[in-house]
């Protein structure tokens, strides 16, 4: 028997997350984000459910032809553009639209040999300070890809720094306006923070770039839970318990004995660990469902396995089910971002390093 820990993608919940989208942005194309394998889930489970998307929007060349090989023939949008010359002859090969946000990138545009004119999307720094054009330097690049013969096409985008707190998106979204104005051309200005959150945002997009929100992460926690924004989650992990131990009052477990009993208690050792990508920072106390029922993380995460507290769940024992994050058998959810606040971290991390060692199934 392999050991038994699984986690499950649930295509019915990117398909429920991607219509939650919709419904934000009614009048918007969508590119679905399926950059990092899918945040973790893996681009060829996850592609199903995903279909209905306008495009697709990745950073990864090879990522781009896998969504080919599965067949896709309409939009896919590289989100860093090329990284080399030689990479627009690929751009051309599958047909890729791709980003264009620095000088260099617009001088290989320039010197390539293309049949086929390309489809841009000039990216502007409008405070992010990461890729893009600088808003004095934005007209000038649009104008110089506008004079290539080799472009085709030419989309507007920029990307927001705080669409999920406090700071909010104004001041971008002036900059992007102003500069823009009197620019044709589609536009793309909204994650998922800013496409759930920001209507302005979503009123300005010709196409907004849901990533996060589709895999049923809440792009703005702890200020709004995955629930409440009506989003599913479409990673389950789950092992079981391998072990059940009766520990007395003050007996400690595990590494460092970082979690003493303060009454006699049944422990239950669970097949996942650090090297599946469950967080070894976890602290005693993060949450997790033991036969669907609430129960708690106690003592340090390890390699292969952790020790939960099976005290609320009496009826638990060698082979109940543990989920880690996700949705358990009896339909109980937790949430992903409630372990990673635990960690100190978002949803995004703990499923992007979801470990290749854990086996992956697609639920009907
Ligand atoms: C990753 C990414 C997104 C998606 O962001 P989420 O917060 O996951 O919705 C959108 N746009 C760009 C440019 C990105 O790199």
């Amino acid at each position: 028997m392999p050991r038994p820990i699984l986690a499950t993608i649930h295509p019915a919940a990117l398909q429920h997350n991607l219509a939650r989208n919709r419904l934000a942005a009614p009048d918007a194309k969508v590119w679905a984000v399926v950059k990092a394998n899918a945040y973790g889930h893996g681009i060829e489970r996850v592609f199903e459910g995903l279909r209905s998307a306008d495009g697709f929007a990745l950073l990864d060349l090879d990522e781009a032809r896998r969504v080919r090989e599965l067949g896709w023939r309409g939009p896919i949008l590289l989100l860093e553009g090329v990284f080399e010359a030689r990479d627009l002859e690929l751009c051309s090969r599958l047909d890729l639209w791709h980003t264009v946000h620095c000088d260099e990138q617009i001088d290989m545009l320039a010197a390539c040999k293309t049949h086929v004119g390309h489809r841009v999307f000039l990216k502007m720094n409008s405070g992010m300070n990461r890729l893009g054009f600088t808003p004095a330097c934005y007209r000038s690049a649009w104008a110089r890809l506008n004079a290539l013969p080799q472009v085709d096409e030419i989309s507007l985008m920029t990307h927001f720094s705080d669409a999920d707190g406090g700071q909010g998106i104004a001041a971008q979204m002036a900059c992007f306006s102003e500069v823009t104005r009197d620019l044709p051309g589609e536009r793309s200005l909204s994650n998922s923070a800013a496409s759930l959150r920001h209507a302005d945002a979503v009123r300005a997009s010709d196409w907004i770039r849901p990533g996060i929100s589709l895999y049923g992460s809440s792009p703005d926690h702890p200020e709004h839970w995955a629930s409440e924004w009506g989003l599913w989650p479409a990673m389950t992990l789950a092992a079981k318990i391998i072990a059940v131990r009766d520990i007395a009052a003050g007996a400690s477990v595990g590494y460092g004995s970082r979690f003493v009993a303060d009454a006699p208690m049944r422990l239950g050792v669970v097949a996942c660990g650090y090297a599946d990508g469950y967080p070894r920072v976890c602290p005693n106390g993060t949450p997790v469902l033991v036969a669907g029922v609430r129960s708690r993380l106690v003592g340090r995460v390890s390699m292969d396995m952790v020790t939960v507290d099976l005290t609320p769940v009496p009826e638990a024992g060698m082979g109940s089910e543990v989920t880690l994050w996700g949705r358990a058998a009896n339909g109980a959810v937790l949430g992903i971002d409630e372990v990673a606040q635990a960690a100190g971290t978002l949803g995004y991390e703990l499923m992007c390093a979801l470990a290749q060692r854990v086996p992956v199934q697609v639920a009907d």
